[in-house]
């Protein structure tokens, strides 16, 4: 293990700073007891001290749902079925980049060219029914506390997933009733390129009607914080998966908590910087 993921493993249960090279000396205030990784330019994203938050966009699956184990066994399970090597660690690999693309990169280096557009309708519907199969994911740990805090102060939270299943609104209503309003809300249906593309995030500032320096992005997939980061806004890398954090961090994120509940327990911390 190298002494950068070691300091990583030992500062689990704080928010690990990898930001705008100008942030440690913008005043940032360090947790007294932590020791932080060595901090990396990423000079395309806001630095805390310049941003006023309005809205928060969040990812869904691995941030407020725990429906990410239950997608890579879809993946697995269906993309077998076509003769497609998946591994539950490709899918939490590639998780964020829309069904069509992920079909499509596999099939690409088995056969050495795109995939059939009748083909890839048929695994995706497939991969959809296995997940159905699976019972309703639970909210993520915490993603509702901080939902709550953030209506209470007046920010707007923002859906952005790359996501197309049918029953997505309905457990919205369920699971996060009057938190985000369906008009602020971006899935597969709006969007043309899908993550690692900065688009969805471009169109959530959009349709949440504020800037790049008046935003978070919340994600918890290398793929979903490269686009954050593309679209010029501040990124939180949540952890909730089995990927090490430095992926998280070498994706670009800004900041990196442990769960969901670590950002929620935080957030009055976090929130103070962001004003
Ligand atoms: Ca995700």
């Amino acid at each position: 293990m190298s002494g950068k993921d070691e300091a990583l493993q030992n500062n689990k249960l704080l928010p690990l700073e990898r930001g705008a090279g100008s942030l440690l000396t913008e005043g940032y205030d360090h947790p007294s007891n932590g020791s932080y990784p060595s901090v990396l330019t990423s000079p395309s994203t806001p630095s805390l001290s310049s941003i006023h938050l309005k809205a928060v966009l969040f990812d869904m699956d691995g941030v407020l749902f725990d429906s990410m184990p239950y997608h890579a066994d879809a993946w697995v399970t269906s993309m077998a079925k076509y003769g497609l090597p998946m591994t539950r660690e490709i899918a939490f690999m590639n998780e964020g980049r829309t069904g069509m693309s992920t079909i499509n990169m596999i099939y690409n280096q088995v056969h050495g060219k795109d995939a059939p557009k009748e083909l890839i309708d048929e695994i995706y519907l497939d991969k959809c029914n296995e997940f159905a199969k699976h019972p309703d994911p639970e909210r993520m740990p915490g993603a509702l506390d901080l939902l709550k805090k953030l209506k209470r102060d007046g920010i707007i939270p923002v859906l952005v997933t790359g996501s197309g299943q049918y029953t997505l609104f309905a457990r919205f209503d369920r699971d996060y009733p009057g938190i985000f309003e369906r008009d602020k809300m971006v899935t597969a249906y709006d969007v043309k390129y899908g993550k690692p593309n900065p688009e969805p995030y471009l169109m959530g500032l959009k349709k949440a009607g504020v800037a790049a320096n008046e935003a978070i992005v919340v994600e918890n997939a290398p793929i979903g914080v490269q686009a954050g980061v593309a679209a010029g806004i501040f990124t939180v890398a949540v952890n909730t998966g089995p990927l090490k954090d430095s992926v998280l961090l070498d994706a670009g994120a800004n900041l990196l908590y442990p769960s969901m509940q670590a950002l929620c327990d935080g957030w009055e911390e976090l929130a103070e910087k962001l004003k």
